[in-house]
């Protein structure tokens, strides 16, 4: 049986950031990159009241945003690569609204090569429920909790300015490259 490599989308495949920019722009005619978002709670970075972001999340949800979401640089060729060795399974947590779920598949499945069968929409809270020999997040807290589930298992972080002053001193890697080379390091 090959080996099994979980892995998160937004923040790893899918630029979720860029959007959410977008939608800050529309609301309060600032523009901000995508190094402004220095914590993992994209409002808080821009210091956006939480009634202001609960808005423009809401904004958020309409059609074709989820489609239309770019992929960072380097994504596809690291899955593809990622299975000649391994099954790969998308794990990821809906952001919301009626259209996320549908529009998140069909990305998946056109951008990145997935079978629907290999897209499970897990909950952060619920991701240690799924197993796999590797999981790789931006979410510290989330691989923490996954890695304590699964104690012989790899938890790999992608780095990303949001996450650079967590505590973690498992494997690591800021590209989809030093990601790929990561889980060959595990696995072959
Ligand atoms: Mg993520």
């Amino acid at each position: 049986m090959k080996p099994r490599v979980l892995f998160d989308i937004d923040g790893v495949f899918a630029d979720f950031i860029t959007p959410c920019l977008q939608a800050v722009f529309e609301h309060t005619g600032k523009r901000y990159t995508h190094d402004d978002v220095q914590d993992w709670d994209i409002m808080k970075s821009l210091d956006i009241k939480p009634e202001q972001a609960l808005a423009i999340y809401k904004a958020m949800e309409r059609p074709g945003l989820c489609l239309k979401i770019p992929a960072y640089e380097g994504a596809r060729a690291g899955v593809d690569r990622v299975r000649e060795f391994a099954d790969v399974w998308a794990v990821t947590s809906p952001f919301g609204g009626e259209h996320w779920m549908h529009e998140r598949d069909q990305w998946l499945i056109e951008k990145m090569g997935f079978d629907i069968n290999d897209v499970l929409h897990v909950r952060s809270k619920r991701k240690h429920g799924v197993y796999g020999d590797i999981l790789v997040e931006d979410k510290t807290e989330t691989l923490v909790t996954w890695t304590s589930a699964w104690p012989k298992s790899q938890g790999i972080l992608f780095r990303r300015a949001y996450n650079e002053r967590d505590l973690w001193d498992g494997m690591s890697s800021h590209t989809w490259p030093g990601i790929v080379q990561a889980i060959e390091s595990v696995l072959l």
